[in-house]
């Protein structure tokens, strides 16, 4: 095998899975086999736990100043080699280089520079009662935990994970996807490079079926954080729910963007053709269910479609590329799958949903050409099941009270958009939409101090800031009698 092979890291090394097994790494660019990753097994889990219990009593009694100079090395590194791993990440997820250069890399550098310094002010409760005894909480590592993440945003959410879960003292055995392993096997040689102690990080390749449901299993293992589809994620609570595992879920989403008469119309289009398509559609804050209110619906929906035409979608390393290829063969044919409902439905495709080929070398690609559907009820599949493409569908509405029904009508709830000029109308909504997150004029606006996660079938559980830091740890009430 001469090309390209990703390997696990475990215990400070970078290994071959125990079976000696490889699994096809494929470019969604050219639809070609371009690296292998190792196809690990519960044996390499358990190996990857025992390098993590051996390093967890130094790493966890090393002190936050210590964490801290490891981990901003590592994102010393990450900002070194920015353009290396941002092709990396485009070569392995498809998605235009200009994503992976203003958001997917920036973003990984900035998780772990913002636990490294977070975990330096991270402070804890005491309560006091007067004359008796004072209560003090310690915020304690819990040990081993995992940490599993999806294809779709890699290394971004990858190091969402593990930066919290590091700064807090605990030692982590992780999996990312396996259809986008590359640059979190980038990161294991950079953790080498910071020098980041053996056994502290492990990461572990392979089939989430396989090495996931490992980690998931794994008595050693007391918590879990996971990113992926709702359906993953019932499998992972069944699993580590009677296992008594603290669990984090950030699942899918059928993300309402609620568009007002009233609003700045060139901000609300615009952004709303970028929370449509970011990405190929393909971020879990992606905004899917459009509602317009109906005085401007028509020209609204002409614009917007106006401008999702004129969306360049082709090679992921030309810089004007807007587009670049889906993630994978069975993912665009799932999404084609939708459009291909959406007419059964009775709904109108305006634009878009054609696989596109650019020709040449990149004929084999997982092209798709951004579609907006209208004309659908709210309650068909097309509008409450998540396709996680580049679809979006358009309804119009009359009244707050409708709007706000429409968008709380599905089972999910992780984020939710608001255009309006009226300040009292949006606060009112904000406060009864059923979403983790509610963005007002804007769209993927994040502070990462900021509670972030959802309500529903959308998960359970809040990242971000000093969130991450309460997941990560176990409270222990300390109560000092005078
Ligand atoms: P999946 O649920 O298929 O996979 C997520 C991760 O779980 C992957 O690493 C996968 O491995 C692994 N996995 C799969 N089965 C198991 C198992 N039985 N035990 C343990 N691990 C397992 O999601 P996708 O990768 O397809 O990601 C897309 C989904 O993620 C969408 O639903 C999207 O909404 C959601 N998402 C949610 C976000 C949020 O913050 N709420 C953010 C981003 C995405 P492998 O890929 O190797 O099978």
């Amino acid at each position: 095998m001469t090309e390209q092979q990703v390997k696990n890291y475990i215990g400070g090394t970078l290994v071959p899975a125990h079976s000696g097994l490889w699994l096809d790494n494929y470019n969604p660019s050219n639809g070609q086999v371009y690296s292998y990753i190792p196809d690990s097994n519960a044996e390499d889990v358990q190996q990857a736990v025992e390098a993590a219990e051996k390093a967890f009593p130094p790493w966890s009694g090393c002190g936050a100043q210590e964490r801290y100079r490891i981990m901003n090395s590592i994102a010393d590194l990450i900002a070194e080699r920015r353009e290396e791993l941002a092709q990396a990440e485009s070569m392995d997820s498809g998605k235009a280089i200009g994503t992976s250069r203003s958001v997917d890399i920036p973003r990984a550098e900035a998780n772990i520079r913002f636990f490294a310094t977070a975990i330096l002010h991270f402070g804890s409760e005491s309560h006091h009662m007067e004359g008796v005894a004072v209560n003090y909480t310690l915020r304690q590592p819990i040990g081993v935990v995992g940490c599993i993440s999806p294809w779709n945003l890699p290394l971004y959410l990858f190091t969402w994970k593990i930066a919290p879960a590091l700064a807090a003292g605990n030692c982590v055995v992780a999996k990312p996807s396996e259809l986008t392993p590359m640059t979190a096997f980038l990161l294991s040689k950079i953790c080498l490079e910071a020098g980041l102690p053996p056994g502290v990080l492990n990461i572990v390749h392979g089939l989430g079926s396989k090495a996931g449901q490992a980690i998931v299993e794994h008595p050693k293992i007391k918590a879990l954080s996971f990113t992926g589809g709702t359906a993953t994620g019932r499998i992972l609570a069944a699993t580590a729910a009677p296992m008594f595992k603290k669990l984090s879920l950030e699942l899918g989403g059928k993300n309402p963007n609620l568009v007002f008469a009233d609003c700045d119309f060139e901000k609300a289009v615009s952004t709303t053709v970028r929370s449509s398509f970011a990405n190929n559609g393909q971020i879990c804050l992606c905004g899917s269910r459009i509602y317009i209110e109906r005085p401007i619906y028509e020209k609204f929906r002409d614009e917007l479609v106006r401008r999702t035409k004129a969306l360049k979608v082709g090679d992921p390393f030309d810089d004007k590329t807007d587009q670049g290829a889906l993630v994978s063969k069975q993912h665009r044919e799932k999404v084609m799958g939708y459009l291909a409902l959406a007419k059964k439905e009775g709904g109108t495709i305006l634009c878009g949903g054609e696989p596109i080929d650019p020709g040449g070398a990149l004929s084999g690609g997982y092209y798709l050409s951004p579609a907006v559907a209208e004309g659908l009820p709210n309650t068909c599949r097309t509008n409450q099941e998540e396709i996680f493409g580049p679809v979006v569908t358009l309804q119009p509405f009359d009244t707050e009270e409708e709007a706000l029904a429409l968008a709380n009508g599905v089972v999910y709830g992780l984020s939710s958009t608001i255009w309006t000029s009226d300040i009292g109308r949006a606060s009112r909504i904000a406060g009864r939409i059923q979403a983790g997150i509610v963005w007002i004029n804007c769209w993927l606006l994040r502070d990462l101090r900021t509670p972030f996660g959802g309500v529903k079938n959308s998960g359970v559980g809040r990242e971000g800031g000093t969130e991450a830091l309460r997941f990560f740890t176990e409270a222990k009430n300390v109560c000092v009698r005078y």
